[in-house]
Formats: C-alpha cells, sequence, structure tokens
C-alpha cells in the first residue's frame, strides 16, 4: 500500500507491485509456525475502504502504507512446525497480497477439505466471503412472504448473483440491475425476471412498473436506494449491504427518507463478519455441494499474477469486472 487515494485507487500509484524480496523456501524459520504459498486472493469492493489514513475509524481496519494490503485467499501449506495442519493442507483466511508467507499461527483460517472438488478460488468467492453475505443476509433480514417482489442490485457480482438465486429458490418475482448488456445477460440466465442495465434503463421507471418492491437487497446506495424507497411496498424489508456508488465520490442525499415513516419499513445494515458464528456450519455444509450441482451459478473474472492486483481492485470500483474478481498468485 503506497498512498490513500482520494478518488479511485490507482494501480502503480495507491499500490505498487514490488518484487524485491525473496524468501529461501528450504529453510526460512517457521518458529512453531507454517509456510504457506498462496493460491489466490479476493478482490473486493471494501478495499476501497481500507485505503483509508489509518486515524479514521470504521468497521474493518484500515491498509498500513508500506505494507502489503490484505484480504481473503486460498494457500496451500509447504512446510509446517504446526500440528493441526501438514504440507499440502488448503488454509482459507485472510493472506498479506505475496507469494509466500509464514503464518504464526493459523486459529482464524480454515482447513478446506473440498470434497466436491471446486476450483480453490471458488471458496474467496461464492464459497467464500462474498456468499456468506448474500447467505447471512438473506436468511437473517429479508423475512420472505409469498408473492413478495425483490429488487437486486450489482446483480452479476457474487453478492448479488447469489441473492437472485436464492430469491428465485424461493419463488419470488426478481427485478435485478447491472451496469452492461453482458451482465445483464448473466442475471436473466440465472434467473432475474425482470433484468435491466441501470446505465441505458431508468431504474426509477423500471422499479415504477414492476414494483412496489417487497425486499430491497441494496448493494449500490445513492439515487439507487432512492428510487427503491420511493417504491417500497408497506413493510418492506431492506438489506443495506453496499453502497458502492458512494466509495469513490461525494456522498449523495438521499431524498425519499420519509418512505421509512410512510411504509413502516425495516432497514437491516450488517456486516457479515457479525452474523457468521450463526450461519457458518450450515454455510459450508450447504453451499459448496450446491455449486457443484449448478444450483447455483457464478461467474469470475480472474487475473493472473499478483502485479495485476491493483487493476483488478480498480475494476471492481468502476464496475469492469464480470463476476467474482480474483487474482492467481500461483498455480498450484
Ligand atoms: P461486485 O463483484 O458486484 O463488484 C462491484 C460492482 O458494483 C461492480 O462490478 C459494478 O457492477 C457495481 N458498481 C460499481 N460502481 C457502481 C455505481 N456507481 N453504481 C452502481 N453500481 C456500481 O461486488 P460484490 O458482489 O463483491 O459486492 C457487492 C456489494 O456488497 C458491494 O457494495 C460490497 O461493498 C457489499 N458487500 C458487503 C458486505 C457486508 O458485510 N455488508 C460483504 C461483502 C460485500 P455494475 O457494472 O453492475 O455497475
Amino acid at each position: 500500500f503506497n498512498e490513500v487515494p482520494t478518488g479511485y485507487p490507482e494501480p502503480g500509484k495507491t499500490t505498487v507491485y514490488d518484487d524485491s524480496q525473496t524468501i529461501d523456501l528450504e529453510s526460512v524459520p517457521l518458529n512453531g509456525g507454517v509456510l504457506v504459498k498462496i493460491l489466490v486472493v479476493s478482490v473486493d469492493p471494501y478495499l476501497r475502504g481500507k485505503m483509508r489514513d489509518s486515524s479514521v475509524k470504521s468497521y474493518s481496519a484500515a491498509f498500513v502504507i508500506g505494507e502489503p494490503i490484505f484480504n481473503f485467499g486460498v494457500g496451500v501449506v509447504l512446510r509446517s512446525e504446526n500440528p493441526s495442519v501438514k504440507a499440502g493442507d488448503h488454509l482459507y483466511g485472510h493472506y498479506p497480497f505475496q507469494h509466500y508467507v509464514v503464518l504464526p499461527n493459523i486459529d482464524s483460517f480454515r482447513v478446506l477439505k473440498n470434497e466436491e472438488n471446486l476450483p480453490w478460488a471458488a471458496y474467496v468467492g461464492v464459497v467464500g466471503m462474498p456468499g456468506q453475505t448474500a447467505w447471512v443476509g438473506w436468511y437473517e433480514f429479508a423475512a420472505p412472504q409469498k408473492g413478495d417482489v425483490v429488487f437486486v442490485t450489482a446483480g452479476s457480482g457474487p453478492v448479488g448473483s447469489f441473492v437472485i438465486q436464492l430469491a428465485k429458490l424461493h419463488g419470488h418475482k426478481v427485478i435485478a440491475s447491472a451496469g452492461s448488456e453482458d451482465k445483464v445477460e448473466f442475471i436473466k440466465k440465472i434467473g432475474a425476471d425482470v433484468a435491466f442495465n441501470y446505465k441505458t434503463t431508468s431504474t426509477w421507471d423500471v422499479l415504477e412498473r414492476e414494483g412496489p418492491v417487497n425486499i430491497y437487497w441494496d448493494n449500490v446506495g445513492g439515487e439507487t436506494l432512492d428510487a427503491a424507497l420511493q417504491h417500497s411496498a408497506k413493510g418492506a424489508r431492506f438489506i443495506e449491504c453496499g453502497m458502492i456508488s458512494q466509495y469513490n465520490s461525494a456522498p449523495y442525499t438521499v431524498q425519499n427518507l420519509m418512505a421509512i415513516v410512510r411504509n413502516e419499513l425495516h432497514l437491516h445494515g450488517f456486516i457479515v463478519g457479525s452474523h457468521l458464528p450463526k450461519y457458518r456450519d450450515e454455510f459450508y455444509r450447504e453451499v459448496p455441494g450446491k455449486i457443484a450441482r449448478g444450483e447455483i451459478q457464478y461467474i469470475e473474472d480472474a487475473k493472473k499474477g499478483l502485479e495485476w492486483a491493483g487493476h483488478a481492485i480498480l475494476d471492481v470500483q468502476q464496475g469492469r469486472n464480470h463476476g467474482k474478481s480474483v487474482v492467481i498468485v500461483s498455480e498450484e
């Protein structure tokens, strides 16, 4: 991490790739820890929020200038002095964006069994934090009723596309938006009843025609939230998952707040980690199988090589990713 950005994070400026340090894999001391070769790291929208002045408090720790950025990833154990894992085991958890790392302890890591033989990258996407976000948010807050109309934004990404499919599994009418024609094609393919490109079609008009909305899954905030408020049904649930339209620019002032009172809305902001302990076991029991059987589909946008991480981060903020953004650090 090189510098706090003011607008979009720029590769080569906000973050720099540095390959000057080397490590001797045979002799690096483990001191009771584990040497891991990192295979894949996840690129998520919230990384932008970590690129802030460290004095500004938030729900997730700020990156430290001069140190590697970090996020969820999967790595394979090369050497271990920890009796709970052995060479060849795969670990999911928080990694620095590096090729190799010595982990002094692995208490916060999960050993992946991967009985379904999914690609390791799936474990940072649909079977990782974004999939958990969709699962936790839906089951904790959606309170779906028969006949509910569901509106999902950023519908082609790992969170939105999962939510669309959960809503369809529960038999709801789903309206979903995305920012390009091929993303719209994908969200139709996974079952959205009404799919539109919010850049070329007015969200307001679509909701006027297809609403009112009983469950709004908010990934974007801003004007779209405003349109959803105005077209909300009585007692609607607003699942406030993210507001990416606000991450890189001056805040938008929402106009239709009175709808919260008028329609007796339930607003649920949440951070996945707060609810995960309640859902984790169920998630890992249910979801890998659903992915393997094709019951939940996803698309992935993989960049090969850590040197592309900065570009991947910018692409996600600007909507150029097509599906879950990952960086393949090493092939196994
Ligand atoms: P995606 O892979 O869908 O990537 C983000 C997408 O947001 C972009 O591809 C783009 O798609 C869309 N986007 C970017 N800028 C704008 C804009 N100005 N207006 C509208 N859409 C925009 O991301 P994820 O599925 O990983 O995450 C989706 C949301 O969920 C994010 O807001 C994220 O912060 C949030 N989140 C929240 C968590 C929580 O615990 N609350 C945990 C994980 C994610 P398009 O081309 O369609 O515009």
